[in-house]
């Protein structure tokens, strides 16, 4: 967990701009864009994996999805988003503390 860059970033070690935050996750701008407009949502808790979640963990996730689509307009996503978690090798999962992409403010590949 002491290596993990997004509890980090969370703690205020590396420097980032919280676009939205609360006490259960926020959201940063993704350090290397797939789409015009692409964000991470991050849990504050660390867990790497769906099957690692608490009870706590789900019911958080949940509340931080509703969330998204509360503060999507304040993000430019008006029009549409794409949620995206990769989970494990087969998904090149690359930070193993899972996080939400969030993808748009274009029209996205199908
Ligand atoms: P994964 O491949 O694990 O689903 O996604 C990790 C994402 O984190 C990648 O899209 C990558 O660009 C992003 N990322 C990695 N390090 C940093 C960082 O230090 N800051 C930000 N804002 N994004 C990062
Ligand atoms: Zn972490």
């Amino acid at each position: 967990m002491n290596d993990c860059i997004f509890c980090k970033i969370n703690q205020g070690i590396i420097p980032s701009e919280k676009l939205y935050e609360d006490d259960m996750f926020f959201v940063i701008r993704d350090i290397n864009p797939k789409a015009k407009l692409h964000y991470l949502a991050i849990p504050k808790n660390h867990y790497k994996l769906f099957s690692q979640m608490t009870e706590n963990d789900q019911a958080n996730l949940g509340k931080i999805i509703k969330k998204i689509s509360e503060i999507a307009p304040s993000l430019g996503l008006s029009n549409g988003y794409r949620l995206i978690v990769n989970q494990g090798e087969d998904a090149v999962q690359t930070v193993f503390h899972l996080h939400i992409h969030i993808l748009g403010g274009e029209r996205l590949p199908v």
